[in-house]
Protein backbone atom coordinates (compact mmCIF):
# COMPACT_ATOMS: atom_id res chain seq x y z
CA UNK A 1 0.00 0.00 0.00
CA UNK A 2 1.36 3.39 -1.16
CA UNK A 3 -0.32 5.72 0.82
CA UNK A 4 -2.48 4.66 4.16
CA UNK A 5 -5.68 6.72 4.70
CA UNK A 6 -6.63 5.28 7.42
CA UNK A 7 -6.35 6.93 11.20
CA UNK A 8 -2.69 5.74 13.08
CA UNK A 9 -4.20 4.10 15.54
CA UNK A 10 -6.17 1.70 13.13
CA UNK A 11 -3.29 1.26 11.42
CA UNK A 12 -1.27 -0.31 14.06
CA UNK A 13 -3.96 -1.92 15.73
CA UNK A 14 -5.15 -5.84 15.49
CA UNK A 15 -7.85 -7.05 15.93
CA UNK A 16 -8.91 -9.22 19.21
CA UNK A 17 -7.40 -13.09 19.52
CA UNK A 18 -10.87 -14.45 20.76
CA UNK A 19 -13.13 -12.95 18.32
CA UNK A 20 -11.67 -10.89 15.61
CA UNK A 21 -13.56 -7.60 16.94
CA UNK A 22 -11.28 -4.12 16.97
CA UNK A 23 -13.39 -2.17 19.82
CA UNK A 24 -11.14 -1.95 22.74
CA UNK A 25 -10.59 0.24 25.61
CA UNK A 26 -7.48 0.43 28.22
CA UNK A 27 -8.40 -1.17 31.56
CA UNK A 28 -4.86 -0.27 33.61
CA UNK A 29 -2.56 -2.45 32.79
CA UNK A 30 -5.22 -4.75 30.44
CA UNK A 31 -6.73 -4.04 26.88
CA UNK A 32 -10.07 -5.46 26.90
CA UNK A 33 -12.17 -6.31 24.07
CA UNK A 34 -15.17 -4.72 24.10
CA UNK A 35 -17.24 -7.33 22.24
CA UNK A 36 -16.15 -10.39 24.11
CA UNK A 37 -13.73 -9.39 27.25
CA UNK A 38 -11.06 -11.00 26.61
CA UNK A 39 -8.47 -8.90 28.38
CA UNK A 40 -4.83 -8.82 27.38
CA UNK A 41 -1.57 -6.89 28.68
CA UNK A 42 -1.62 -3.48 27.11
CA UNK A 43 2.02 -3.99 26.26
CA UNK A 44 2.12 -7.35 24.53
CA UNK A 45 0.37 -7.28 21.48
CA UNK A 46 3.69 -8.82 19.80
CA UNK A 47 2.32 -11.89 21.45
CA UNK A 48 -0.90 -12.04 19.95
CA UNK A 49 0.06 -15.34 18.48
CA UNK A 50 1.19 -16.92 21.38
CA UNK A 51 -2.18 -15.96 23.09
CA UNK A 52 -4.21 -17.77 20.05
CA UNK A 53 -1.74 -20.68 21.31
CA UNK A 54 -2.53 -20.46 24.73
CA UNK A 55 -6.46 -20.36 24.12
CA UNK A 56 -6.62 -23.44 21.62
CA UNK A 57 -3.98 -25.42 24.65
CA UNK A 58 -6.73 -24.19 27.09
CA UNK A 59 -9.82 -25.20 24.92
CA UNK A 60 -8.43 -28.51 24.76
CA UNK A 61 -7.64 -28.83 28.73
CA UNK A 62 -4.06 -28.49 28.14
CA UNK A 63 -3.55 -25.32 30.20
CA UNK A 64 -5.33 -23.79 33.39
CA UNK A 65 -6.56 -20.04 33.23
CA UNK A 66 -3.38 -19.68 35.55
CA UNK A 67 -0.78 -20.75 33.16
CA UNK A 68 -1.91 -18.08 30.09
CA UNK A 69 -1.16 -14.50 29.58
CA UNK A 70 -4.36 -12.67 29.18
CA UNK A 71 -7.75 -13.06 31.64
CA UNK A 72 -11.23 -14.00 30.52
CA UNK A 73 -14.26 -13.93 32.08
CA UNK A 74 -16.91 -17.02 31.93
CA UNK A 75 -18.82 -14.91 29.29
CA UNK A 76 -15.31 -14.90 27.40
CA UNK A 77 -14.81 -18.41 27.60
CA UNK A 78 -18.22 -19.51 26.55
CA UNK A 79 -17.64 -17.45 23.17
CA UNK A 80 -13.81 -18.60 22.85
CA UNK A 81 -15.19 -22.32 23.55
CA UNK A 82 -18.19 -22.52 20.86
CA UNK A 83 -14.85 -21.87 18.17
CA UNK A 84 -14.76 -25.35 18.35
CA UNK A 85 -18.32 -26.80 19.13
CA UNK A 86 -17.68 -26.69 23.33
CA UNK A 87 -19.69 -24.90 25.66
CA UNK A 88 -18.94 -23.22 29.25
CA UNK A 89 -21.82 -23.53 31.87
CA UNK A 90 -22.00 -21.07 34.67
CA UNK A 91 -25.05 -19.11 36.34
CA UNK A 92 -26.06 -15.95 34.67
CA UNK A 93 -25.01 -14.13 37.54
CA UNK A 94 -21.08 -14.90 37.26
CA UNK A 95 -20.83 -14.02 33.64
CA UNK A 96 -18.37 -11.00 34.29
CA UNK A 97 -16.22 -13.39 37.10
CA UNK A 98 -12.94 -13.88 35.55
CA UNK A 99 -11.59 -17.09 35.81
CA UNK A 100 -8.31 -17.81 37.78
CA UNK A 101 -8.03 -21.37 38.99
CA UNK A 102 -5.12 -23.63 38.09
CA UNK A 103 -6.97 -26.74 36.94
CA UNK A 104 -8.21 -26.53 33.26
CA UNK A 105 -12.05 -25.78 32.93
CA UNK A 106 -14.32 -29.06 32.33
CA UNK A 107 -15.58 -27.55 28.55
CA UNK A 108 -18.85 -29.96 27.50
CA UNK A 109 -19.78 -30.72 24.26
CA UNK A 110 -22.08 -29.01 22.25
CA UNK A 111 -23.48 -32.16 20.38
CA UNK A 112 -23.92 -33.92 23.74
CA UNK A 113 -26.93 -31.43 24.46
CA UNK A 114 -29.70 -33.28 22.88
CA UNK A 115 -31.23 -30.99 20.31
CA UNK A 116 -34.26 -28.84 20.27
CA UNK A 117 -36.29 -28.19 17.20
CA UNK A 118 -35.26 -24.74 15.39
CA UNK A 119 -38.05 -23.21 12.88
CA UNK A 120 -36.17 -21.38 10.01
CA UNK A 121 -37.68 -17.61 8.78
CA UNK A 122 -36.77 -15.59 5.74
CA UNK A 123 -38.31 -11.99 5.45
CA UNK A 124 -38.48 -11.27 1.58
CA UNK A 125 -40.26 -9.17 -1.37
CA UNK A 126 -42.60 -11.57 -3.90
CA UNK A 127 -40.07 -10.50 -6.48
CA UNK A 128 -36.90 -11.46 -5.01
CA UNK A 129 -35.26 -14.38 -6.83
CA UNK A 130 -32.64 -14.79 -3.84
CA UNK A 131 -35.37 -16.13 -2.21
CA UNK A 132 -36.39 -19.55 -3.99
CA UNK A 133 -32.38 -20.44 -4.25
CA UNK A 134 -32.11 -19.30 -0.08
CA UNK A 135 -34.98 -22.05 0.59
CA UNK A 136 -33.50 -24.43 -1.79
CA UNK A 137 -30.56 -24.15 -0.05
CA UNK A 138 -31.90 -24.01 3.83
CA UNK A 139 -35.21 -25.56 4.03
CA UNK A 140 -33.78 -29.08 4.11
CA UNK A 141 -31.82 -28.36 7.09
CA UNK A 142 -34.28 -26.95 9.30
CA UNK A 143 -37.69 -28.96 10.56
CA UNK A 144 -39.99 -25.66 9.83
CA UNK A 145 -39.53 -22.69 6.99
CA UNK A 146 -41.89 -19.88 7.19
CA UNK A 147 -41.07 -17.31 4.58
CA UNK A 148 -43.10 -13.95 5.01
CA UNK A 149 -43.79 -12.00 1.50
CA UNK A 150 -44.15 -8.12 2.06
CA UNK A 151 -47.34 -8.52 0.44
CA UNK A 152 -51.13 -8.58 1.09
CA UNK A 153 -51.32 -11.98 -0.22
CA UNK A 154 -49.31 -14.90 -0.36
CA UNK A 155 -47.55 -16.20 -3.24
CA UNK A 156 -46.62 -20.20 -2.78
CA UNK A 157 -42.46 -21.17 -2.39
CA UNK A 158 -41.79 -24.48 -2.90
CA UNK A 159 -40.66 -26.27 0.28
CA UNK A 160 -42.01 -23.58 2.73
CA UNK A 161 -44.88 -22.32 4.48
CA UNK A 162 -45.89 -18.81 3.34
CA UNK A 163 -47.77 -15.90 5.24
CA UNK A 164 -47.79 -12.55 4.07
CA UNK A 165 -48.11 -9.22 4.98
CA UNK A 166 -47.27 -5.94 4.18
CA UNK A 167 -43.44 -4.11 5.29
CA UNK A 168 -44.99 -0.62 5.77
CA UNK A 169 -40.75 -0.12 6.20
CA UNK A 170 -41.09 -1.55 9.42
CA UNK A 171 -38.44 -4.83 9.39
CA UNK A 172 -39.42 -5.18 13.48
CA UNK A 173 -43.17 -5.59 13.30
CA UNK A 174 -42.41 -8.27 10.40
CA UNK A 175 -39.86 -10.17 12.54
CA UNK A 176 -41.72 -10.38 15.44
CA UNK A 177 -45.12 -11.27 13.23
CA UNK A 178 -43.00 -13.98 11.75
CA UNK A 179 -41.99 -15.45 14.86
CA UNK A 180 -46.10 -15.53 15.69
CA UNK A 181 -46.40 -18.18 12.80
CA UNK A 182 -43.73 -20.18 13.90
CA UNK A 183 -44.21 -23.65 16.18
CA UNK A 184 -40.90 -24.30 17.60
CA UNK A 185 -39.50 -22.25 20.56
CA UNK A 186 -36.23 -21.59 18.78
CA UNK A 187 -36.01 -19.25 15.34
CA UNK A 188 -33.32 -18.48 13.15
CA UNK A 189 -33.93 -15.20 11.58
CA UNK A 190 -31.86 -15.46 8.11
CA UNK A 191 -31.83 -12.92 4.87
CA UNK A 192 -32.53 -13.50 1.11
CA UNK A 193 -28.72 -12.52 1.17
CA UNK A 194 -27.75 -14.56 3.58
CA UNK A 195 -26.36 -17.99 3.68
CA UNK A 196 -24.89 -20.65 6.59
CA UNK A 197 -23.14 -24.12 5.89
CA UNK A 198 -24.92 -27.33 6.04
CA UNK A 199 -22.58 -28.17 9.26
CA UNK A 200 -22.91 -24.73 11.01
CA UNK A 201 -27.21 -25.55 10.66
CA UNK A 202 -27.00 -29.07 12.03
CA UNK A 203 -25.63 -27.85 15.41
CA UNK A 204 -27.90 -24.87 16.09
CA UNK A 205 -30.67 -27.28 17.69
CA UNK A 206 -27.94 -28.58 20.02
CA UNK A 207 -27.10 -24.38 20.77
CA UNK A 208 -30.63 -23.46 21.34
CA UNK A 209 -30.65 -26.64 23.96
CA UNK A 210 -27.38 -25.43 25.68
CA UNK A 211 -28.48 -21.91 25.23
CA UNK A 212 -32.02 -22.75 27.02
CA UNK A 213 -30.04 -25.02 29.80
CA UNK A 214 -28.61 -21.78 30.39
CA UNK A 215 -31.51 -19.23 30.64
CA UNK A 216 -30.28 -17.27 27.38
CA UNK A 217 -32.60 -15.84 25.27
CA UNK A 218 -30.64 -14.80 21.75
CA UNK A 219 -27.35 -16.10 20.61
CA UNK A 220 -25.33 -14.14 17.92
CA UNK A 221 -23.28 -15.30 15.21
CA UNK A 222 -20.24 -13.69 12.87
CA UNK A 223 -21.35 -12.31 10.12
CA UNK A 224 -19.17 -11.85 6.62
CA UNK A 225 -19.81 -9.44 4.77
CA UNK A 226 -19.07 -10.64 0.75
CA UNK A 227 -19.06 -7.76 -1.39
CA UNK A 228 -18.07 -8.36 -4.53
CA UNK A 229 -16.79 -11.82 -3.81
CA UNK A 230 -14.50 -10.07 -1.36
CA UNK A 231 -14.78 -10.78 2.24
CA UNK A 232 -15.30 -6.79 3.50
CA UNK A 233 -13.49 -5.26 6.61
CA UNK A 234 -16.71 -5.21 8.21
CA UNK A 235 -16.20 -8.03 10.92
CA UNK A 236 -17.30 -9.58 13.12
CA UNK A 237 -20.59 -7.45 12.59
CA UNK A 238 -22.34 -9.80 15.17
CA UNK A 239 -26.13 -10.63 14.50
CA UNK A 240 -28.44 -12.22 16.69
CA UNK A 241 -29.95 -14.35 14.62
CA UNK A 242 -31.05 -17.17 16.92
CA UNK A 243 -33.96 -16.50 19.10
CA UNK A 244 -36.66 -17.92 21.68
CA UNK A 245 -39.70 -16.96 19.90
CA UNK A 246 -41.08 -15.06 22.98
CA UNK A 247 -38.31 -12.52 21.90
CA UNK A 248 -39.52 -9.42 20.43
CA UNK A 249 -37.48 -7.56 17.72
CA UNK A 250 -37.38 -3.69 17.72
CA UNK A 251 -36.45 -0.95 15.38
CA UNK A 252 -37.63 -0.05 12.52
CA UNK A 253 -34.90 -0.17 10.58
CA UNK A 254 -31.38 -2.19 11.48
CA UNK A 255 -33.92 -4.28 13.91
CA UNK A 256 -32.77 -6.15 16.66
CA UNK A 257 -33.95 -8.20 19.30
CA UNK A 258 -34.88 -6.76 22.55
CA UNK A 259 -32.17 -9.24 24.60
CA UNK A 260 -28.96 -8.47 22.53
CA UNK A 261 -27.99 -5.97 24.85
CA UNK A 262 -28.13 -8.00 28.12
CA UNK A 263 -24.66 -9.79 28.39
CA UNK A 264 -26.12 -12.34 30.86
CA UNK A 265 -29.45 -12.79 28.75
CA UNK A 266 -27.01 -13.90 25.41
CA UNK A 267 -24.07 -15.21 23.85
CA UNK A 268 -21.83 -15.22 20.52
CA UNK A 269 -21.32 -18.26 19.00
CA UNK A 270 -18.55 -19.10 16.58
CA UNK A 271 -18.51 -22.54 15.40
CA UNK A 272 -19.89 -20.79 11.84
CA UNK A 273 -20.71 -17.55 10.38
CA UNK A 274 -23.52 -15.79 8.42
CA UNK A 275 -22.61 -15.44 4.75
CA UNK A 276 -23.89 -11.81 3.50
CA UNK A 277 -23.56 -11.54 0.08
CA UNK A 278 -23.35 -8.25 -1.38
CA UNK A 279 -22.27 -5.81 -4.13
CA UNK A 280 -20.76 -2.90 -4.19
CA UNK A 281 -23.83 -1.40 -6.13
CA UNK A 282 -26.49 -2.66 -3.34
CA UNK A 283 -24.28 -0.88 -0.86
CA UNK A 284 -24.76 2.27 -2.42
CA UNK A 285 -29.03 1.82 -2.95
CA UNK A 286 -29.01 0.56 0.21
CA UNK A 287 -27.10 3.31 2.01
CA UNK A 288 -29.87 6.12 0.10
CA UNK A 289 -32.50 4.28 1.43
CA UNK A 290 -31.68 3.80 4.70
CA UNK A 291 -30.65 7.31 5.01
CA UNK A 292 -34.34 8.61 4.09
CA UNK A 293 -35.25 5.79 6.85
CA UNK A 294 -33.31 7.92 9.51
CA UNK A 295 -29.81 5.99 8.99
CA UNK A 296 -27.45 6.90 12.13
CA UNK A 297 -23.63 8.30 11.04
CA UNK A 298 -22.73 4.65 12.98
CA UNK A 299 -24.32 2.96 10.25
CA UNK A 300 -23.20 5.28 7.79
CA UNK A 301 -19.69 4.58 8.96
CA UNK A 302 -20.73 0.74 8.74
CA UNK A 303 -21.02 1.04 5.19
CA UNK A 304 -17.58 2.67 4.75
CA UNK A 305 -15.99 -0.29 6.26
CA UNK A 306 -18.04 -2.22 4.51
CA UNK A 307 -16.36 -1.51 1.22
CA UNK A 308 -13.21 -1.85 2.44
CA UNK A 309 -10.90 -5.18 2.01
CA UNK A 310 -10.88 -7.90 5.44
CA UNK A 311 -7.22 -6.90 7.19
CA UNK A 312 -6.32 -9.18 10.12
ZN1 LIG B 1 -12.94 -10.12 21.49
Amino acid sequence: MIFDARPQDERVATRCFCCGARPRVQEDVWTRCTWCDMRWPSQGMARHDDWTGELHAALCGRLAPADVAWRATNRTWRIAASSVRLWWPFPAEDSGQVQTGTTPLAFQGLSGFAPVPVSLVILSPPDDPRLHTSVRRHAPLFGETIVVLDAACVTPVAGARVAARPLDGDFAAQRNFANRATRGDWILHLDTDESIAPDMAALLGHLAAAADHAGLRAVGFPRRNIVDGRVSDLFPDVQYRLIRRDVKFQGRVHERPLPCADGQATTVAQFGTLDHHLTRARIAERSRTYDRMGQSAERRGDDAALLRPFAA
